[in-house]
């Protein structure tokens, strides 16, 4: 399938530029297995890169013009690196530019270039398709220039172009994961210091899933930004008993009930849910490396229900397609995964219980939403870097 996607985005460029490009460099989506709302408390996230990614073909180019194909989108694009702006028309092409952009902000050199660009991870499933495509854009920048970028560098590189170009308010775990991800691996991330973890997940016989549920993320961010919102002022009030801390981050769960008939009912219930969710996170790590997958499996579950019922970011279509998987007695965990108010799910399977996961969720979840489902089923890859052709 892979070989077939290369061979396409080759010919492609053969079509479009004439001659073979110099390299060809892919940079995966992701799916977060728990730690959902943490990172703009400062907490933590523990997502894998998934084998759906975005590729680009790329040959470089002696002037600063950058000409770019979208195979998906059967469009093309020509920009000077001497004069980013915003394209109002052709918006996927603002991730490329956002990065270019950024790029040079930072004192990098780089020329121009021609490229072909093409993808599968599907478009604001929530599988972030545009971190994939930033990283793999920054990946070629570097590449055909000679660069070498830190990892961590280029992960914020690419969330700066997301935020301040494209005008998306996301955290920095999608970039991250993006660069940094490893085969079979998950990656506990530390959003606050960048520290990083990189865990095996000995997923020998089981498989990770995702189900899109097919509803679209609406209220999303009016109510990211009221969540937010929440956070900060638990974190305001708090601080009177609890000096010198910044965020959630730093509230032990104990100081929470303390202090709590301090705080308004709402605010204390998203405290509750977040201060949880960082330790959930963390003895996650712990289950996995213990082998303890079961227990891995509940806390998915319980991450779910205190997004359900803490922070109320679930949706009753969420809500359903977990507990269809819930039923399922080769489900390990399921919960939604990413903002919510829609999108998707991610399970932990054991194989032999996959088909029937996928029967279970093609039959009842319709009947139950009305919706058509989306399945994914997705192995833990290596973060972005060169194809050989
Ligand atoms: P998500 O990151 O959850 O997939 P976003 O809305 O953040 O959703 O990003 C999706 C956008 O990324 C698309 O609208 C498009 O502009 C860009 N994009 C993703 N995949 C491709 C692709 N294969 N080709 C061109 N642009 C893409
Ligand atoms: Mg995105």
């Amino acid at each position: 399938m892979n070989n077939e996607r290369i061979d396409k985005l080759v010919n492609s460029f053969k079509d479009k530029f004439d001659g073979n490009p110099d390299i060809l460099v892919r940079a995966p989506g992701r799916v977060n297995l728990i730690g959902e709302h943490t990172d703009y408390n400062d907490g933590f996230v523990f997502p894998v890169a998934i084998d759906r990614d975005i590729m680009i073909a790329s040959r470089r180019r002696d002037d600063l013009i950058v000409r770019l194909y979208s195979l998906d989108f059967d469009q093309s694009v020509e920009f000077s690196l001497g004069d980013i702006k915003y394209d109002e028309e052709q918006k996927w092409s603002n991730y490329p530019r956002g990065v270019a952009f950024f790029l040079q902000e930072s004192e990098y050199k780089i020329s121009g270039l021609d490229a072909v660009i093409t993808g599968n991870v599907p478009l604001g499933a929530g599988l972030s398709s545009s971190a994939a495509m930033e990283v793999a854009m920054a990946t070629t920048f570097e590449k055909i220039n000679g660069l070498t970028i830190e990892p961590a560098e280029m992960a914020l590189l690419c969330q700066k172009a997301e935020n301040k170009f494209v005008g998306m308010n996301c955290g920095i775990m999608d970039q991250f994961i993006s660069r940094m991800g490893k085969k079979d691996h998950a990656l506990l991330l530390d959003c606050r210091s960048l520290e990083y973890d990189l865990i095996p997940l000995n997923l020998e016989n089981i498989k990770i899933v995702v189900c899109d549920t097919g509803k679209k993320r609406g209220l999303v961010d009016s109510e990211y930004n009221k969540r937010r919102a929440e956070c900060e002022r638990g974190v305001k009030i708090l601080e009177k008993f609890l000096p010198g801390i910044s965020a959630l981050r730093d509230v032990e769960f104990s100081d929470l009930i303390k202090y709590s008939g301090h705080i308004p009912e709402i605010t204390e219930k998203r405290c509750r849910y977040v201060i949880k969710e960082n330790i959930r996170v963390l003895e996650s790590v712990e289950a996995i490396e213990e082998f303890d997958l079961l227990k891995f499996g509940d806390l998915m579950n319980e991450s779910h229900i205190g997004l359900r019922d803490e922070y109320e970011v679930s949706c009753p279509e969420l809500d359903a397609m977990v507990e269809i998987a819930w039923k399922i007695d080769g489900v390990i965990g399921s919960r939604m995964t990413g903002a919510g108010f829609g999108g998707c799910t991610v399970s932990v399977v054991v194989e032999d219980s996959l088909q029937e996961l996928i029967d279970k969720v093609n039959e009842e979840y319709p009947k139950r939403t009305g919706l058509q489902p989306e399945i994914y089923i997705c192995t833990a890859e290596d973060g972005a870097g060169v194809v050989e052709i």
